[in-house]
């Protein structure tokens, strides 16, 4: 195409590719290079995290390169504030770029702008090489011909889409292009494709293995009318001047493969590795399907910050989602930083991962069960502050004896409790250390309780008399099995179903302990109940002790 043609359609002063060439010198041979390339849209779904996760943990254990680049050539999906919330979520997950946009208006990195808007000179320039390269075409199809194209190939049983002999635009003369811009046309650039559809392809995925795929034929459009490019064509040229070698996305993408690697190669640009990830799915009655923005709340990560999951604890499940083998290391090496197990790309599961919350509770579990009162303490604090107001109050007027609720058996203890795995139910476990929030009333225990009405009187008025505020844990205990004893209980069921006559009407230890924990928290189960009373005090648990009196 001569000179002046391409200078009028796309501007006189557009820079030759050779300045971006110099401009952004290559990366170090061998240097491995990902990025994350999210749309700010304004909500930050699970896969979001997952698509950065899994670039991130590789290119750190390759020592590598992690940029991040926000993808914002569409401007009709702009929202106010996304990219914040882009930004302050990687955050949030420990996903730290190397490079990239690190606040509104600040960025850091020798190979930016990193928001795709931003680079509109760059893609101008691509534009001008492919034409001189003869590798794209404007194309003057208005949204009418492009529907009437698509009806035709429907009626005819065709593959629809602008390609071969359907793609019209692809032969216009120099003439007709001169004509149809004196006109005042408006247009799109087109990338000239080489491929044929008949013919298969072997294509490299680092998850996915080898594909076959039918070469590109299509078309596509690489320059909308407004100047911006489109997805392909912005992918080339950003990881492509970027420096990326490893072009981690999620799977939506993998059908464009032929498209883009025939891209990188007419140009002459060396085509980077891919690896495509499959999104993570959930059961819906019995089937399984992606986790939908729309339909799952679970899918916003907002959730798990509403619902109080440590944040270490979802990342830890992220890996374990995309490398499944991550739970023996993990068990195997349970001190060890999750960044220390060897992820590997071709471990991801090639189908999609299923999302499973009781696995989750159990590795929140788990976290939780390594933190100190202190921390744990501090942390539901954090998270009361911006989701249970009134909980972060009483959390601050309480702190010291909160402290002493959250360390029973955790500080130094030998076997760490695991209940606690959101902070959002902690405020319900934690209620019947407030007097205000215990209630418990006559009926309420006899109907709980494990023994008839009149046992459960007489065991209560027996234990009343017997307990001793000051007895350590050993004796306390010892208190109630030998009370049990007294009253002919079995010392545990099995006991007792042994030798039905004899225990007939009796209970067992733990019916008498079921009692006093009713009595004390107005629950079945608790935490270590010396522990509990203890920091009750004397006079409350006597109080407490007290109910039938
Ligand atoms: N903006 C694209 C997306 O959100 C990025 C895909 C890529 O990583 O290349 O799907």
């Amino acid at each position: 195409m001569k000179k002046e043609l391409i200078e009028k359609l796309i501007g006189a002063d557009v820079k030759d590719i050779s300045y971006w060439a110099d401009k952004f010198s290559p990366r170090p041979e061998g240097q491995v290079v990902s990025r994350v390339g999210p749309s700010p849209t304004g909500f930050m779904h699970l896969g979001n995290i997952y698509a950065a996760l899994i670039p991130y943990t590789f290119t750190h254990q390759n020592k590598g390169v992690f940029f991040l680049r926000i993808e914002d050539t569409d401007t009709k999906r702009k929202v106010e504030g996304a990219v914040d919330l882009v930004i302050s979520s990687l955050k949030a997950f420990g996903i730290n770029a190397d490079e990239g946009p690190i606040n509104e208006g600040e960025e850091k990195g020798a190979y930016g702008p990193y928001h795709q808007s931003q680079r509109a000179d760059i893609y101008k320039s691509g534009i001008k090489m492919l034409l001189e390269k003869d590798l794209a075409y404007p194309c003057f199809a208005t949204e009418e011909d492009i529907e009437a194209l698509r009806k035709e190939q429907t009626a005819l049983k065709l593959r629809p889409g602008y390609y071969g002999k359907w793609a019209k635009c692809r032969n216009l003369t120099e003439e007709q292009i001169e004509e149809n811009l004196s006109k005042g046309m408006p247009f799109v650039f087109r990338f000239r494709a080489s491929g044929n559809h008949e013919t298969k392809k072997y294509f490299t995925d680092l998850v996915k293995g080898k594909i076959q795929m039918p070469e590109n034929d299509m078309d596509i459009v690489i320059m909308k009318s407004d100047g911006l490019p489109t997805y392909h064509f912005a992918h080339v040229m950003d990881d492509h001047f970027m420096g990326t070698t490893h072009v981690i996305r999620a799977d939506e993408w993998l059908a464009s493969m032929p498209l883009h690697v025939q891209m990188f190669e007419s140009i002459g640009w060396k085509v980077p590795n891919y690896a495509h990830i499959a999104p993570i799915q959930k059961l819906d009655e019995g089937n399984r399907r992606k986790l939908s923005k729309r339909k799952d709340p679970e899918a916003n990560i907002s959730y798990y910050f509403e619902q109080g999951y440590p944040v270490e604890a979802v990342k830890e499940y992220l890996i374990n989602l995309a490398n499944s083998s991550f739970e023996d290391y993990k068990k195997a090496h349970p001190e060890n930083a999750l960044e220390t197990f060897e992820f590997k790309l071709e471990n991801l599961n090639v189908s999609g991962a299923l999302l499973d919350f009781k696995k989750l509770e159990n590795i929140s579990k788990e976290f939780i069960a390594t933190l100190s009162s202190a921390d744990l303490y501090n942390r539901i604090l954090t998270w009361a502050e911006s989701y249970d107001k009134s909980f972060a109050d009483k959390l601050r007027a309480n702190a010291d004896y909160i402290k002493s609720i959250l360390g029973i058996e955790r500080d130094g203890a030998e076997k760490v409790r695991k209940d606690y795995y959101i902070f959002s139910k902690i405020s319900d476990e934690i209620s019947y250390f407030f007097d205000d929030d215990f209630k418990l009333t006559k009926e309420d225990l006899l109907s709980q309780s494990p023994l008839s009405e009149n046992l459960t009187k007489d065991i209560v008025k027996q234990y009343l008399a017997s307990f001793d505020f000051n007895h350590n844990k050993e004796e306390w205990f010892n208190n109630i099995k030998d009370l049990a004893a007294k009253n002919g209980f079995a010392k545990n069921p099995k006991e007792r179903d042994k030798n039905p006559e004899l225990y007939a009407g009796k209970g067992t230890v733990s019916d008498i302990a079921t009692i006093v924990r009713l009595l004390i928290t107005g629950r079945t189960q608790s935490p270590d109940l010396h522990a509990i009373i203890q920091i009750l005090g004397k006079d409350r648990t006597l109080k407490r002790l007290s109910l039938l009196d």
